[in-house]
């Protein structure tokens, strides 16, 4: 098939490749910055460069942040008792729109030993109780049971988040209510 402007096709094929973007979306996204918005064109693909440049992940918690620190580790006012772990940074973000905790987070993306021991170092931290915030899956019980054997030289609880959150289905698709509502009524891991 011809394209009227392979540039544009490009623009289309590569907003197409992005998450929940259809192709009929990409079309008109790509349509709306050339056409109806030249400003917000722009001004996104400075954004876009900034952010790759200077967004990073917390050394401590893994949580998304521009420092070396993210704002939630360097809060003093949250209860630093309690770490919820859970699989993507993104989930921070699910967790915190929800408002329904005040703890520290960990994210545990990949089941490597730097990451165990990155959270060995939070957990020695005064820790209490360890939240596991995982969608239910046969793949999270078993990360559970594990980091929870992992962890069983320290005096601390272990729970994880129970009603709420379906089998499968990530927290960025779950209402604030049910997310709130799920990490408040915890059962014992
Ligand atoms: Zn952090």
């Amino acid at each position: 098939m011809k394209k009227s402007s392979v540039k544009f096709a490009e623009l289309v094929d590569l907003f197409a490749e992005l998450p929940t973007v259809g192709r009929k979306s990409a079309f008109k996204i790509a349509y709306h910055l050339l056409f109806e918005d030249n400003f917000k064109a722009v001004k996104l693909s400075h954004l876009i460069e900034e952010a790759v440049r200077e967004v990073r992940k917390c050394d401590v918690c893994g949580n998304i942040t521009e420092d070396e620190i993210c704002y939630i580790c360097a809060d003093e006012e949250r209860d630093a008792r309690r770490l919820c772990v859970v699989a993507s940074a993104k989930d921070i973000f699910s967790l915190e729109l929800s408002g329904g905790y005040n703890g520290k987070y960990f994210v545990f993306e990949e089941l490597k030993a730097t990451t165990v021991e990155k959270l060995e170092e939070c957990v020695k931290d005064g820790v209490e109780e360890v939240i596991f915030a995982f969608t239910p899956s046969v793949e999270s019980d078993g990360l559970i049971v594990y980091l929870e054997d992992r962890l069983s030289s320290y005096s601390v609880s272990f729970t994880k988040i129970a009603h709420g959150v379906p089998t499968g289905v990530s927290f960025e698709n779950i209402d604030t209510v049910s997310l709130a509502r799920a990490i408040e009524s915890r059962v014992k891991a």
